[in-house]
């Protein structure tokens, strides 16, 4: 029965920059595992960081993805068009006393990890001190109630005791333990968006029915956020593929920095879509 369910895989972009050859490597890796699996890959634009994402940039996405041969079913889902629905399920969050305002500004964070030096450290550096789940509730809702600028963070610690003892499976390195502590109170909404990356894709693999979530293992941290939040939001548990990043011959990662390597880049330069495919990964 399960076998009859569609499955689907996903490649979720921010329009922030042009498509390098690790975003390449990326789609096609998500398109081939779709194939595997018998299933569809869709394309989402993850466009809620309103500062850095560009409609420009959205069109050129799916320029070079067409060009490289990829197709996914239209409409693609906008993050930045879903707002009120990350705001219903952060809700629940809230109802469930799993969150707090965060009133503290990148200074101040940094001041107070600056003091207390064996703050706990996560796999992205220091962890959010925690300086704000300590304020009197009602101090702070009169904040919050004033107008005072803040984002919302899950109180990890309660979060994960809710939730219990959790896994996640990913096809090349198995079955692996949830380590919720290792993730800090993360941020649920930002000051400047009513959301943020963990909640917003957490809320759309799930309503998008993705079955299988693949992208580079250097976001291998942020599958254990998203199981609690799974749990905690009553979303199904999709598997998960992490795969390895591709770098340059200095064993460097691509970023936005390699412009000559950006998807426009090379299309300019002469280079055929399957001369493309090939330096991402992914040969005839
Ligand atoms: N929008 C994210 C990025 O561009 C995708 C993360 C994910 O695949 O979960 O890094």
């Amino acid at each position: 029965m399960q076998d009859m369910l569609p499955k689907f895989t996903r490649f979720a972009p921010s329009p922030s920059g042009l498509l390098h050859l690790g975003h390449a490597h990326s789609a096609l890796f998500a398109a081939r595992e779709a194939e595997r699996i018998g299933g569809a890959f869709l394309l989402r634009i993850e466009d809620i960081d309103v500062g850095r994402c560009r409609p420009e940039f959205d069109a050129a996405i799916r320029e070079d993805l067409s060009w490289l041969g990829l197709t996914w079913p239209e409409p693609v889902l906008r993050q930045s068009e879903r707002l009120s629905l990350y705001d219903k399920f952060l809700h629940v969050l809230e109802d469930g006393g799993l969150t707090y305002p965060c009133f503290c500004t990148r200074k101040d964070i940094q001041a107070e990890i600056a003091d207390a030096p064996r703050a706990p450290h996560g796999p992205d550096g220091p962890l959010y001190p925690g300086t704000c789940r300590v304020l009197d509730p009602i101090k702070a809702r009169d904040r919050v109630a004033a107008g005072e600028a803040h984002a919302v963070r899950l109180n990890m610690a309660k979060a994960a005791r809710m939730a219990g003892p959790l896994t996640f499976t990913d096809l090349d390195r198995g079955r692996i333990d949830v380590h919720p502590e290792t993730c800090g109170d993360i941020v649920l909404a930002r000051k400047d968006v009513p959301t943020s990356y963990h909640l917003s894709v957490t809320v759309d693999d799930a309503l998008q029915h993705v079955t299988l979530v693949t992208r580079g293992e250097d976001l291998l941290h942020a599958t254990h956020i998203h199981r609690v939040l799974q749990t905690l939001l009553g979303l199904p548990e999709p598997e998960y593929r992490h795969h390895g990043l591709l770098t340059d011959k200095n064993g460097r990662r691509y970023a936005k920095r390699d412009k000559a390597l950006t998807l426009a880049a090379l299309r300019e330069a002469g280079k055929e879509p399957a001369d493309v495919r090939a330096m991402a990964g992914f040969p005839e």
